[in-house]
């Protein structure tokens, strides 16, 4: 049995809360919720913008999916990995661009974010009714397929070429943060003034609210599958981009098989880690760093964090541990009584 949990709820429910509350003006908002990116993506624009531009919003949301989804026929990704082994294939800016960044990161950590982890969450199937634990022979087998330094990128022709037959791209740990900041560009545009973007709980808070007051972000609890929070992240305009063992994934004796998928050993990463959550202005770097400080672990993902500038980062374990990155005490509330902070 697969699950696919409800991270999404928490801004949601919250959001739905707050802005019940303290939303000056609440006729005047535009909200829509629809289901793309292989999520349910939100849409809540609380100052200025019209239909039209959700219309927008939503028809570029699609537009995304349609070039990088790896599960879906027909996208430039879906066509990449068609022609693996066999020749180069054209794709759009967008896609190249993702793509990218996606071979940075996998560069920054040694590969254990790596976009050529598609043969491996294939054999998984995690998130499909066909998830299963594969043969041991499938994992070692579907491991040597993975290696990012393989990939062949053209800049000038715009061509990404994957050299060995059965590599696959997945972008999956990273085009939702690149959708969230297009969103926030067809927003800017708009001259909307102040927005909330939830793409699947790859949340974004854009411009002022008019009260002035700062925005609040909820860090779901790991354990809770009805959109419980167990701390609040206050500020002024920010992404906050969780990826977790309770997102998608299957139980099997006993043991929870989550999507974060080890690029070491086959196996979904086991670490003591229950989820990450990232903090900072653009959210193809949340996305891609949520994943990548995932499944790096506390003591090495806490190091990469600290490398970067203007990014914070919030950790818990299985023992519901809450382990912040330097200054995000200062942005991050614990509310809960049942998970702790530690040094
Ligand atoms: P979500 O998409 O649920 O918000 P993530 O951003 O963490 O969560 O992305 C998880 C997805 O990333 C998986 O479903 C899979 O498609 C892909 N993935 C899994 N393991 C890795 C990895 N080691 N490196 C890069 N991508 C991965
Ligand atoms: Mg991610």
């Amino acid at each position: 049995m697969t699950y696919r949990s409800s991270k999404v709820f928490v801004p949601l429910l919250f959001a739905a809360l707050f802005f019940t509350a303290c939303a000056p003006s609440a006729q005047s908002e535009v909200n829509r919720t629809d289901f793309v990116l292989g999520t349910v993506c939100t849409v809540r624009l609380i100052d200025g913008g019209t239909n039209k531009t959700t219309d927008e919003v939503f028809a570029r949301l699609r537009q995304i999916e349609d070039r990088m989804s790896a599960n879906k026929d027909g996208t430039e990704i879906a066509a990449v990995n068609a022609n693996a082994g066999i020749k180069p294939v054209a794709v759009s800016p967008d896609t190249f661009f993702v793509i990218s960044k996606a071979l940075e990161y996998a560069k920054l950590t040694n590969g254990a974010f790596d976009p050529t982890v598609g043969p491996l969450v294939k054999l998984w199937g995690i998130g499909t009714d066909g998830a299963k634990i594969p043969a041991q022979k499938d994992i070692t087998a579907t491991l040597k397929l993975i290696d990012y330094r393989k990939v062949e990128l053209n800049a000038s022709a715009k061509t990404v070429f994957l050299p060995v037959k059965g590599m696959r791209l997945d972008l999956g740990a990273i085009a939702k943060g690149y959708a969230a900041d297009e969103v926030d560009s067809i927003l800017a545009k708009h001259k909307v003034k102040a927005a909330v973007i939830d793409l699947g709980g790859n949340v974004m808070v854009f411009g002022k609210k008019k009260d002035g007051s700062l925005w609040r972000v909820g860090i779901q609890n790991p354990d809770s599958s009805r959109g419980e929070y167990i701390g609040l992240v206050t500020g002024p305009e920010m992404t906050v981009v969780t990826s977790g063992i309770y997102e998608r994934f299957f139980m099997q004796d006993g043991k929870r098989y989550h999507h974060i998928l080890s690029t070491s050993n086959g196996y979904p990463v086991d670490n003591g880690l229950v989820s990450v959550s990232i903090i900072t202005h653009s959210s193809i770097d949340a996305d891609a760093l949520s994943t990548s400080v995932f499944a790096l672990g506390l003591k090495n993902g806490m190091e990469l964090i600290k490398s970067l500038k203007d990014v914070y980062a919030v950790f818990i374990d299985s023992a519901n541990r809450v382990y912040l990155s330097p200054g995000a005490n200062k942005i991050f509330t614990l509310t809960s009584k049942d998970f702790t902070l530690s040094e």
